[in-house]
């Protein structure tokens, strides 16, 4: 990183980039702060090389409780372009003289998102029996587990009972 900025040309690029398309596609994901681009993009002669740092705050509904929390998140941006036919592998292809990094950027985001968000490690979840967030107070319900013996009986019932 020592000589980047007298480097002829690295181009700074800091934008507020919209992908509403990770909220639509996980079902976890219930909204999303536009996403703050930090990238620097380094131009060769048939190549560029796109990279820094994505931050977005995320809110999710908790795996547990299913009550919606925010919580921040970054993720580093590292993609090479070029539009030579002869490379291959790592870089990825360009047609036209300019980069849609809004697919990649994507990408780097959903890499970075919690599947099964929980919003406290403490968190203890719905009440099995009645629903209740457990959080908020005891619901009073019997939770108990029921005896093993019956366990294969309440199975057998379950499984004859969904088809
Ligand atoms: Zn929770
Ligand atoms: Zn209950």
């Amino acid at each position: 990183m020592t000589d980047l900025r007298q480097a002829p040309g690295p181009v700074r690029l800091h934008e507020d980039v919209e992908l509403p398309r990770i909220v639509e596609e996980n079902p976890q994901v219930s909204g999303m702060d536009p996403v703050h681009c930090d990238l620097e993009a380094e131009a060769a002669q048939h190549t560029s090389h796109v990279h820094g740092l994505l931050s977005t705050r995320v809110t999710y509904d908790c795996s547990r409780c299913l009550e919606p929390f925010e919580r921040g998140l970054t993720a580093r941006f590292d993609e090479r372009f070029t539009d030579d036919p002869g490379e291959a592998d790592e870089e990825h292809h360009l047609s036209g003289e300019t980069i849609e990094l809004d697919p990649y950027i994507e990408q780097a985001i959903n890499l970075e998102l919690d599947v099964y968000p929980v919003c406290s490690e403490a968190c203890k979840g719905l009440c099995p029996v009645c629903g209740a967030n457990l959080n908020l107070g005891e619901c009073g319900c019997d939770r108990r587990p029921v005896d093993p013996r019956l366990d294969v009986l309440k199975d057998w019932f379950s499984d004859d009972g969904s088809k």
